[in-house]
């Protein structure tokens, strides 16, 4: 879907699209500042063009659309993530230009694996002193 982008402090893209053989009701999509993108559905025509002539469309969104309409929380499109072209949501590397609000959640989780790796190294080298530590002692004991 196509989306336009919005002079808002709470709206950064908003598109709107009919439902197939429907002239008044469609699905409005929002991409939020912080890149999370929502779609609305069964938003009448009109709705999404008061809220392109609201003064503020953040307030007339809060007001009028958020809790009013069946919300999910979506892919974008072309986002190898996405329901449609990864059912299995197995880690594909998506195209360039890929903006989707997925990504920063990866590699989040990415950072923390290496993390992990990081100290299963450091617990081997703890056992490597320990085994050590023990072999002396013994040593120790003999002499
Ligand atoms: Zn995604
Ligand atoms: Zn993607």
């Amino acid at each position: 879907m196509e989306r336009k982008v919005i002079q808002s402090s709470a709206l950064a893209e908003v598109g709107y699209k009919l439902e197939l053989g429907n002239l008044e009701f469609g699905t409005l999509e929002v991409l939020f500042p912080s890149k999370a993108l929502w779609r609305y559905y069964g938003v009448p025509n009109a709705t999404y063009n008061a809220l392109m002539a609201a003064q503020s469309l953040g307030q007339y969104f809060a007001t009028n659309i958020r809790a009013n309409f069946r919300a999910e929380r979506v892919h974008d499109e072309g986002c190898n993530f996405g329901p449609v072209s990864n059912p299995m949501k197995t880690y594909i590397p998506c195209g360039v230009g890929c903006r989707c609000w997925c990504h920063t959640i990866v590699k989040s989780s990415e950072e923390k694996k290496s993390h992990g790796d990081f100290d299963s190294k450091k617990a081997a080298e703890i056992q490597k002193i320990k085994a050590q530590v023990k072999v002396r002692a013994e040593k120790n004991r003999i002499s």
